[in-house]
């Protein structure tokens, strides 16, 4: 029975998979070269003819995305009133199937004829079947180039099912089917999307695009086409590409279209024309391809109107500019246009130039420029504005301002050269300078001359001056005393003048030589008081030194020069004071934004007759007396002049405020300055160790005017060299005296003594056996080499500049006691 039943069976299924296998002979000419849209429903309809000839109750293909770590249910037919689950069969996580992945990965078909029956280890899956009522199933891979990109499947919900070997190889073979068709399906999505790119790409490009047949007709077009030339698709599409162009070039047109389309030209000059009859100027470019397998000629036209009208600029600029333009190729350097500008100015003709270097016509004086204008270039750095001298065809030398820039004329790279002629600019400057130098000369030469006429009008006028007197003191009657008087006062008047034009002539030959140094202003204000007083006492007026709470003040200037300003404003407020006036002298400090800003004011005000606003600004211009030569008072009209020049020479200002009849103030200003002394009093000087204090014994004479330089030498002795005895005189003559009495061990010398120079000291001492084995050491302000120099080769031993560096001085110091 069984065998019966048996051959029965086999009978029954090999018809069966008889009947299977016509089916997929059905079934596969419609799987095959179908196009995209297609292949959705040839998809579906393969899955409901598998599903219904198997009877089974849902069919289905399922992909997973590329890292297989999920997978969709992309493709579903179900049976009558079977609930589709495709919607809920999304972006499932693979994880959740073990058992399942680990033989489809195998490639392995799953074959599970009952779902309640499945053992242990398909814990997983199983939950997942049973709530979809799922009884039986089969599913089989899909592999494509090795991978696993899905499976195929067929559920039953209603009955158990058991799939004959020769159904699940079928089943293979259909998978394999569709393998195929869902690759083709992603290939061919993939080249829609890469043809929709370019649809888009080619619509959104500005330059015209057109793909033409082998006979030049029109197969596509871009928007731009459309949109510009005011055709339709229609009007275009399939007529000849020489429609677009002006009847007028048709023929040129057709010629180059013909060159193009055999690959003989790819370049056409000839312009397009709208529907409504504008030309457009267009370059169009070709080149040789494919379009829907067929050979094509792909061509770009690209408008060229705006790049024209820049050229057309351009020239208009290059031509008619007054500047010198010139371009040249880059790398030869041979002309290719020059303006007319360039020609005009440089005598050479237009052909003479172009074709040749600026080598070749000796343009430039300097040979390399046009190299080093290259380099420069190269290296990013710009060229502006470079003085440069050309050369004309004449031989003419110009002066130029040159500017290079980088240009490109149709690929072809070029220097843009930009030159200005500014050769009367620079004759003109020339000229300028000259007569400046000429000025300057003129008025040095007359400084000079002055200069020099008041000292040899100086000498003569000393002994005038000198037997005037000698005759003076000689039995004389009244007449010839007055006439002795007469010679005496105008004598004197006369000195004064020659000394003070004296002064002012120095000052502006620039042969004054001064040196700054920090000054004791009570001390310098003393000293001027004392030497102003007999003629205060004679005019009766009374001189107040209201300085006493700023004692300790200090200002930078040169000593001889402030002496002479105070002695000239104190003699004024003397002079010009009515009787029994005052005079009072004020010393204040202005703070000015810093420390180093800080200005030392000094005030002189007297009670005299004053000055009317009109003529404070006559005060300091020569000879300017404003009326006093009418009076008895003695006066050149020069003082105040010298004053100022004094005053701006040390860099301060002077400034005068007046009330007629009742009195006026003139003050200068100065910069402060710290005391030599109360530097050494804050410094660490007394606990500097590496100063030790010495027991050295001996004697130094310090030839010095300024107090507070003894003053502070005093100190540093005091301290450091308690063993050592200081003399100090202030005039030059005395202290030579002094040198012979005492025999110092050491001179120190200032240079701006009040009788003589400090060379002269030198001089004296080293002219006399005496004293010429005593050394000398210069402490001056003047830190001018050269006349370090000086005083050297004078015979002193060694010049120490001030302000005074203590150590250095010490060592000086030990090395003479
Ligand atoms: P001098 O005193 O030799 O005439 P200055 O150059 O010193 O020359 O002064 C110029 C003029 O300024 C004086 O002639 C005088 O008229 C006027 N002056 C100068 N100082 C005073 C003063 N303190 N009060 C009034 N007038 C003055």
């Amino acid at each position: 029975m069984t065998g019966t039943y048996g051959s029965l069976q086999d009978i029954t299924e090999r018809k069966h998979a008889h009947e299977f296998e016509n089916e997929m002979l059905q079934l596969s000419p419609q799987l095959t070269g179908i196009t995209l849209p297609e292949i959705s429903s040839a998809l579906n309809l393969s899955l409901a003819r598998i599903g219904k000839f198997l009877n089974a109750d849902r069919a289905y293909i399922f992909e997973f995305n590329t890292a297989v770590t999920e997978m969709n249910n992309t493709y579903e037919w179900c049976n009558d009133d079977i609930m589709p689950e495709i919607l809920n069969l999304q972006n499932i996580p693979t994880k959740d199937y073990p058992k399942w992945m680990e033989l489809l990965l195998r490639k392995e078909s799953i074959i599970i004829p009952s779902v309640s029956d499945l053992p242990e280890s398909w814990k997983a899956e199983k939950a997942i079947f049973e709530n979809q009522q799922i009884q039986s199933l089969i599913v089989i891979p899909m592999f494509s180039e090795n991978q696993l990109i899905g499976f195929v499947g067929l559920d039953d919900l209603k009955r158990k099912r058991n799939y004959t070997e020769s159904e699940v190889n079928s089943l293979k073979i259909w998978s394999s089917m569709l393998v195929s068709l869902i690759n083709n399906y992603h290939t061919e999505k993939l080249i829609e999307e890469s043809r929709q790119n370019f649809e888009i790409f080619f619509n959104t490009i500005d330059d015209f695009l057109w793909v033409l047949d082998e006979n030049a007709n029109i197969i596509h077009i871009n928007n731009t086409v459309i949109e510009r030339l005011g055709y339709t698709t229609q009007e275009l599409e399939k007529h000849t590409v020489l429609s677009v162009h002006p009847d007028n070039r048709r023929d040129e047109a057709a010629r180059i279209v013909n060159e193009m389309l055999i690959g003989k030209a790819e370049f056409c000059p000839v312009p397009i024309i709208t529907k409504s009859g504008n030309l457009i100027p267009v370059e169009t470019r070709v080149k040789h391809g494919y379009w829907n397998s067929k050979p094509a000629v792909f061509g770009v036209s690209k408008d060229i109107s705006k790049i024209q009208l820049s050229e057309r600029k351009f020239a208009t600029a290059f031509q008619s500019n007054s500047a010198l333009m010139a371009i040249s190729d880059y790398f030869s350097g041979e002309y290719v246009d020059v303006n007319n500008t360039f020609v005009n100015i440089l005598g050479y003709s237009k052909e003479e130039i172009i074709g040749n270097t600026s080598r070749d016509l000796h343009l430039f004086s300097d040979t390399n420029l046009r190299s080093e204008i290259i380099r420069q270039l190269d290296s990013g750095i710009l060229v502006r504005d470079l003085e440069v001298e050309i050369i004309s065809k004449k031989g003419d030398i110009l002066n130029i301002l040159l500017t290079a820039d980088i240009i490109f004329i149709a690929d072809k790279k070029c220097l843009l050269t930009v030159s200005l002629d500014i050769s009367d600019r620079k004759i003109a400057e020339e000229e300028m300078r000259k007569a400046r130098l000429e000025a300057e000369n003129a008025n040095i030469a007359k400084s000079e001359f002055l200069s020099r006429m008041s000292h040899e009008l100086r000498t003569p006028m000393n002994s005038i001056l000198g037997f005037a007197q000698i005759l003076e003191m000689g039995d004389l009657t009244p007449g010839q005393k007055k006439s002795v008087n007469h010679i005496l006062k105008s004598g004197k008047h006369l000195l004064g003048l020659i000394n003070e034009v004296l002064d002012i002539s120095r000052i502006e030959a620039g042969r004054l030589s001064i040196s700054i140094e920090p000054i004791k202003v009570s001390g310098i204000l003393d000293e001027m008081v004392d030497f102003i007083r007999p003629l205060s006492i004679q005019n009766s007026i009374k001189i107040i030194s209201d300085y006493s709470s700023n004692l300790q003040l200090y200002v930078r200037s040169d000593r001889q020069s402030l002496k002479q300003v105070l002695l000239n404003l104190l003699n004024n407020a003397v002079k010009y004071n009515k009787p029994n006036g005052l005079v009072r002298i004020r010393v204040q400090s202005i703070q000015g934004e810093s420390k180093d800003n800080e200005m030392i004011k000094i005030s002189i005000s007297d009670t005299g007759i004053g000055i009317s606003e009109n003529d404070i600004p006559k005060l300091f211009m020569p000879f300017e007396r404003i009326g006093a030569n009418k009076t008895e008072i003695e006066g050149t009209g020069l003082g105040l002049t010298v004053v100022k020049k004094l005053i701006d020479n040390m860099g301060g200002i002077i400034g005068v405020e007046s009330t007629p009849d009742q009195g006026s103030t003139f003050w200068i200003q100065l910069p402060a300055a710290e005391s030599q002394l109360s530097i050494l009093q804050n410094s660490d000087i007394q606990t500097d160790e590496s100063l030790e204090s010495l027991p050295k014994k001996g004697t130094i004479l310090y030839i010095e005017d300024n107090s507070s330089n003894v003053e502070l030498v005093e100190q540093i002795l005091t301290y450091q060299r308690p063993g050592i005895h200081l003399i100090s005189n202030m005039n030059g003559r005395q202290a030579i005296v002094l040198a012979i009495e005492y025999r110092p061990d050491l001179i120190l010398l200032d240079l701006n003594l009040p009788d003589i120079h400090g060379s002269e000291v030198i001089k004296m001492l080293k002219n006399n056996p005496e004293t010429k084995n005593i050394p000398v050491v210069v402490l001056s302000a003047d830190a001018m080499q050269k006349q370090i120099g000086n005083m050297l080769s004078a015979g002193a031993n060694n010049y120490l500049t001030k302000p005074l560096e203590i150590p250095a001085f010490l060592k000086l110091i030990d090395e003479y006691i």
